[in-house]
């Protein structure tokens, strides 16, 4: 049997005729930029989100480059991050001429610990970004806490969780600003670039729209220099399409999570933590296997047809591209640790119950000792 880590093309087949349909109204009309795709989606997505406003933008990264530069945040400024993510969390911080400050995570969730950030927090600290990773939202209560108390604004990174939920409230309108990337791979992934800024403060959403658009209000009314980061009609209207099927893919994302954790229960692999008053949208199935054999498992299940993924590798601080910040891996235990450990094991909606079974049946042949208890 051959099981991929995703498989976008069998999400194609079964959206086919209505992805055709929203294609050719955009390329009939020729209107390739701006237009109503484009608008539809921004008020649906914002809908979605259970925030006021939505800016679409180019990319994910772009969204967290615009929130930053909407908020004001520029040379001098720290933004606390945690360390293990997708390097464009960092990288918008970095862009914006901001100085990149990295916490450790929870060792249950692998999102940023709170207690971590509080010890980071300087006198040049501007903003806190937690990240939903894997899907699973963030302790976004403490956040809150302590940005409240630090006179810090928050912005989510949702990159890896449309749809996912925190105490009854939608990932995305916890904060002041979010962002979430359409990358054809994510829960809700255009057919190329693309990404989005959420908030409910309308000052913010001006200032993040005009600065993807040239920093301009008309044609030739420019207010600022901006960049060209827009939300295109072709993937629009393509979004448009697949927000509609969201809830459902989500909902059989959470489902084989289900299965893997009863699958995988009596062996000696931690399964993902599910944290109360939350719901995941398991954008990755990562599990945490002992020191020393994640790399010789990986090994195994490739050769069994399993395709599997490590998210992340290395953490953060211990990139070459952090080194002028002149961590040790001693600085991160937990993110280092965990870069080790964890594996991310195939997740998509589509992934079928016998898929699952044989992932769980060569995990069990490897020789995982039951566990004790
Ligand atoms: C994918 C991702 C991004 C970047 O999104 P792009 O659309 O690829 O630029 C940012 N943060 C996280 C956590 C991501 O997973």
């Amino acid at each position: 049997m051959i099981v991929p880590f995703v498989d976008l093309h069998a999400q194609y087949e079964s959206i086919k005729e209505e992805i055709s349909v929203a294609m050719a109204e955009v390329l009939g009309k020729s209107s390739f930029i701006g237009g109503p795709q484009v608008k539809q989606f921004e008020t649906a997505f914002a809908d979605f989100c259970g925030t006021k406003f939505c800016v679409g933008v180019g990319n994910g990264t772009d969204a967290l480059f615009i929130a930053l530069k909407a908020l004001g945040v520029g040379q001098g400024d720290e933004v606390i991050i945690p360390a293990n993510t997708f390097i464009a969390t960092a990288e918008a911080v970095t862009m914006v001429g901001a100085r990149v400050v990295f916490a450790d995570i929870e060792p249950m969730t692998y999102n940023i610990d709170a207690q971590g950030i509080e010890a980071r927090i300087t006198d040049r600290t501007k903003v806190i970004i937690p990240v939903h990773l894997y899907g699973q939202p963030a302790d976004m209560t403490s956040i809150a806490t302590i940005a409240r108390k630090h006179g810090l604004k928050v912005i989510e990174d949702a990159a890896q969780a449309h749809g996912a939920t925190y105490h009854g409230r939608k990932v995305g309108s916890i904060s002041d600003m979010a962002c979430f990337s359409f990358y054809p791979g994510k829960n809700l992934g255009a057919y190329g670039d693309a990404g989005a800024i959420v908030t409910d403060n309308e000052d913010l959403a001006v200032k993040a729209k005009m600065f993807a658009n040239h920093g301009r209000i008309d044609k030739y009314n420019h207010q600022m220099e901006g960049v060209n980061s827009r939300l295109d009609a072709l993937q629009a209207a393509i979004l448009n399409v697949k927000l509609k099927h969201l809830p459902d893919w989500n909902g059989r994302r959470r489902n084989n999570a289900l299965q893997y954790n009863e699958y995988l229960k009596d062996l000696n692999i931690i399964t993902p933590y599910q944290m109360k008053d939350v719901e995941s949208v398991y954008h990755l199935y990562v599990v945490r296997v002992p020191y020393g054999v994640r790399d010789l498992l990986q090994q195994q299940l490739n050769s069994d047809g399993i395709a599997t993924g490590i998210h992340y590798p290395t953490a953060l601080p211990n990139l070459l591209a952090y080194r002028y910040l002149n961590h040790k891996e001693a600085d991160f235990p937990r993110a280092t640790k965990a870069s080790e450990e964890i594996l991310s094991l195939p997740m998509f909606p589509e992934l079928s119950t016998e898929a699952i079974m044989y992932v769980a049946d060569k995990i069990r042949k490897m020789g995982y000792p039951l566990r004790s208890s």
